[in-house]
C-alpha cells in the first residue's frame, strides 16, 4: 500500500464494504482506506484479520459486535473528535445490514464528526439483482424468526405484501423455510433461492415455490452454503379482490345481494358482477 496517495481524511469514519466470497471484488478504493486508517472496527477481528494479511494490510483492529457495540461508542467517538479515523467493516458485505454498526452512525451523526462509505458487495442487493423478480419495490426481511410458531406469524403478516421481499437463512433451516412460506404464500408464489453468490459454486433457482420444494429434495448439495431467498410479492390485485371479498360479506349481512355488491363496487373499484357473483359462491 506503500506510496499510493493518501485518500484517507482525518476525524472520519469510513463504513467499509468487504466481499461476500470472491476476493477480486475487494475494490482498491477500500483496501487503501482499510490500509491508511488509524483503527479497524470488525465484528470478528480474528475472522477478517485473513481477509487483512491477504491483502497486507496492517491497520489495528478492534472487535465490535451487537453484544458490545452501546460500550464502545463513546470511546470510538472520542478518537475520531481527537483526529483518528476509523474504519468499520464486518464479517463479509456491507456493514449494518444485518451486521453491527447502526448505533455507531447514528451517534456519530448525531455529534456532527463526519461519517462516509466505501460501497461494495452486498448479499441481498446481488440476489436480488440475479433473481428474475420484479426490483423496482423490495422489502428487507433479514432473517426470519428460527421457532416455528414465530415464523409462521411473521410470514403470515407477509401473505400480502405486495413488494418483493429479500430473507436471509441458515443453511439448517432453509428447507423448513421455504415449506413455512408454501403454508403461507402458496405454492403458486415465485421465489429465488440464491446460493454461494459471487463464489466458484454459485446457484440461482427461481420458480413457484412447489416445483421448488421438489427440485431441493432431489439433490442434498441444493441445501449447502450461503442463501438468501427473495420472495415474489403478492400481485395487487389479490390483495384488492381479497378485500373486496371482506367487505362484500360484511355488508351482506346487512342488505340483500344486489345491493351488497353494488356498494362494494363502489367502494374497491372490483366489478358488481364478480363480487355479486362471490356472494352466490
Ligand atoms: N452485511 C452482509 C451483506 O451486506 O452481505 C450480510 C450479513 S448477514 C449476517 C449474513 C447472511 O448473508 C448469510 O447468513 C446469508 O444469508 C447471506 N450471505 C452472505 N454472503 C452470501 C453469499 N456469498 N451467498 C449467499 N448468501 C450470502
Amino acid at each position: 500500500m506503500d506510496g499510493k496517495v493518501d485518500i484517507v481524511v482525518t476525524g472520519t469514519l469510513y463504513i467499509v464494504a468487504t466481499p461476500i466470497g470472491n476476493l477480486d471484488d475487494f475494490s482498491p478504493r477500500a483496501q487503501r482506506t482499510l490500509a491508511q486508517v488509524d483503527l479497524i472496527v470488525a465484528e470478528d477481528t480474528r475472522h477478517s484479520a485473513i481477509l487483512m494479511r491477504h491483502f497486507g494490510i496492517e491497520t489495528p483492529m478492534l472487535s465490535m459486535h451487537e453484544h458490545n457495540e452501546l460500550s464502545r461508542i463513546e470511546s470510538l467517538l472520542e478518537r475520531i473528535r481527537s483526529g483518528q479515523s476509523i474504519a468499520q467493516i464486518s464479517d463479509a458485505g456491507t456493514p449494518l445490514i444485518n451486521d453491527p454498526g447502526f448505533r455507531l452512525v447514528s451517534a456519530v451523526r448525531e455529534v456532527g464528526l463526519p461519517v462516509t462509505t466505501i460501497p461494495g458487495p452486498s448479499a441481498p442487493l446481488v440476489a436480488l439483482t440475479l433473481s428474475g423478480l420484479p426490483v423496482h419495490r423490495f422489502s428487507f426481511e433479514g432473517f426470519l424468526p428460527s421457532k416455528e410458531g414465530a415464523r409462521t406469524e411473521r410470514l403470515q403478516s407477509l401473505a400480502e405484501e405486495t413488494r418483493t421481499m429479500i430473507f436471509f437463512e441458515s443453511p439448517r433451516r432453509v428447507l423448513s423455510a421455504l415449506q413455512t412460506m408454501e403454508r403461507c404464500f402458496g405454492g403458486e408464489r415465485r421465489v429465488a433461492v440464491a446460493r454461494e453468490l459471487t463464489k466458484m459454486h454459485e446457484s440461482v433457482y427461481t420458480a413457484p415455490l412447489a416445483s421448488l420444494l421438489v427440485w431441493i429434495r432431489e439433490d442434498p448439495n441444493r441445501l449447502r452454503g450461503e442463501f438468501v431467498l427473495i420472495v415474489e410479492g403478492v400481485c395487487e390485485a389479490v390483495v384488492d379482490g381479497v378485500e373486496a371479498l371482506r367487505i362484500v360479506k360484511l355488508l351482506a349481512e346487512e342488505l340483500p345481494p344486489r345491493k351488497a355488491a353494488e356498494l362494494a363496487s363502489k367502494i374497491t373499484g372490483v366489478k358488481k358482477n364478480k363480487l355479486y357473483q362471490s356472494l352466490l359462491e
